[in-house]
């Protein structure tokens, strides 16, 4: 008892002995990492018999506080707690006493966007980036509209779930907030709602598919008809300013003749108009407070020239929209979930082009969209880019949280594969994958032990990836979810296994980018 009496008179030791009073109750386990202090308050996370649970112990500066916060009080030794469970309001007022947690724009350098299907991998990433060093800046909480209307998680959900993660594993080095492939101005607003500082806008359906194959005619008749005044521009104007202009990019330059103006505009004019529009209202929304604006044409049939991206950043520049980050369609195939599919000299030739425009016409940065999984073309995005990348990875730690599946629960991980082969005919309409069911393995063909062998099947990884919906969002006849809540709960009661999944698998994506 003296002892510890003599520990509370020494700052840091003395918080800790606040903290183990608090837990001298059974069935508590602290997260070690999660500990944090404020000069309000000690903070951290434990593992109850009843789920993860917030804890709070306040300092004498401190009392008024515990009133922010949902949960059970109680107190001992004369010191005040909270024991309060992983609710919104609860993510709230944590971000607002631990600013850290608060997401925030991004620095100018190397940063990563994680996505999180499952709201459960914030942890295992933490550990992959402390893994790796470096400064890489992270978003955790990252999910598109679609991606969350099939998982059935709102804005929201994927910030706190983002909140609790990063608490937990101690993570108090800053971190984005991506609303990702933003298609309408409503999206922006429900994102805006709810906290993110990133906002991707895909204007992939204002792209025109036809531009590349389209005969002269037919892209004449298509530029006269671009919509003129919401690009403030004339036929006349946009050719006298760009039509045979050469643009310098130190040490190279990109030249815009005639036709390839025509072709530019056709294609991407639409889109700018758009950016446009989804720019101006977001700004708006946000009155005055700083966001980060990505412009991504990934998602598009055809790759984008030098020319192409050079006349969308500078019509976006002329029209007032300042971005971040831009994700040209690259060459080759950014294929869910697997490997880089194309030859690796094209894509560094291409690479090193885009990222030239990048630094000539921002800068900004590149962002590498569908980038989990494409080792063999990391190292030549890194080099190019000189520190000036995004790296965004979407479903991948959802087929790492179906590898620990597979370790530790391979009659559920059986069951979801038999699933997801039923349907992933229908699933993949809307994702670039190739796999196909005919070079599947049966599943009933593979032993327990041999599980996760299975993720390192091409076929098999694809089929996954696309139908994280289907699977998540699959109910019995009496309404009960027939995979989600298992998942879940495999994965919080394994979370060790979870976490080394995500550390071992991201550090391949993260390390060829840390030293930058
Ligand atoms: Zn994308």
């Amino acid at each position: 008892m003296n002892a510890t009496r003599a520990a509370e008179h020494r700052g840091d030791a003395g918080r800790e002995t606040r903290l183990a009073h608090v837990l001298d109750r059974g069935g508590f386990t602290l997260q070690p990492a999660s500990r944090a202090a404020s000069d309000a308050a000690d903070w951290a996370m434990a593992q109850t018999p009843s789920g993860a649970r917030l804890l709070v112990v306040p300092s004498a500066a401190g009392a008024g506080l515990l009133s922010d916060f949902d949960g059970e009080r109680g107190e001992h030794g004369g010191t005040p707690f909270l024991v309060g469970p992983p609710t919104a309001r609860n993510a709230a007022a944590l971000r607002r006493h631990l600013p850290w947690l608060e997401p925030r724009p991004l620095p100018p350098g190397t940063s990563a966007g994680f996505g999180d299907r499952l709201g459960l991998a914030t942890p295992g990433h933490v550990r992959a980036l402390q893994a790796v060093g470096g400064s890489i800046a992270p978003v955790f909480a990252q999910q598109s509209i679609r991606e969350m209307t099939r998982t059935a998680r709102s804005p929201q959900a994927v910030i706190d779930d983002a909140t609790w993660g990063s608490f937990e594993a101690g993570w108090q080095d800053g971190q984005g907030a991506d609303a990702d492939h933003l298609k309408t101005t409503a999206d922006i607003t429900a994102c805006a709602d709810a906290g993110f500082t990133m906002y991707t806008i895909d204007p992939g359906e204002h792209v025109s598919r036809g531009a590349d194959t389209a005969a002269p005619g037919e892209l004449r008749a298509a530029w006269d008809a671009l919509p003129w005044d919401r690009l403030e521009d004339s036929p006349a104007s946009m050719r006298g300013r760009l039509a045979g202009r050469a643009f310098d990019l130190g040490g190279e330059s990109v030249q815009i003749d005639e036709g390839a103006l025509v072709k530019a505009a056709v294609k991407y004019g639409r889109a700018v108009a758009h950016v446009t529009a989804m720019f101006r209202h977001l700004s708006a929304v946000r009155g005055g407070r700083p966001f980060d604006f990505e412009v991504s044409v990934d998602e598009t049939d055809t790759p984008t020239t030098p020319a192409e991206h050079v006349f969308v950043a500078s019509e976006l520049r002329r029209l007032g929209v300042r971005w971040a980050s831009l994700a040209p369609r690259l060459v080759g195939r950014f294929e869910k979930g697997v490997d880089y599919i194309g030859d690796p000299a094209a894509f560094d030739a291409d690479m090193r082009v885009h990222a030239a425009i990048a630094r000539a016409l921002g800068p900004y940065k590149i962002s590498l969209h569908s980038g989990s999984d494409k080792f063999s073309i990391y190292e030549a995005a890194a080099r190019h880019t000189r520190g000036r990348i995004h790296v965004k990875t979407a479903g991948t730690s959802y087929l790492e949280a179906l590898r620990a599946i597979a370790i530790v629960a391979p009659d559920l991980f059986r069951s979801v594969y038999v699933f997801a082969l039923g349907r992933y005919e229908e699933d993949r309409a809307s994702y670039h994958v190739s796999a196909s069911l005919a070079l599947a393995p049966d599943a009933d063909g593979v032993p327990g032990g041999d599980c996760a062998a299975l993720l390192e099947h091409f076929h098999v990884r694809q089929i996954l990836h696309v139908t994280f919906g289907s699977v998540l969002t699959a109910r019995h006849a009496d309404g009960r979810p027939v995979f989600a809540d298992a998942i879940r709960s495999t994965l919080q009661s394994h979370a060790e296994v979870y976490a080394s999944c995500l550390e071992r698998h991201f550090v391949r994506h993260l390390r060829p980018f840390a030293s930058r």
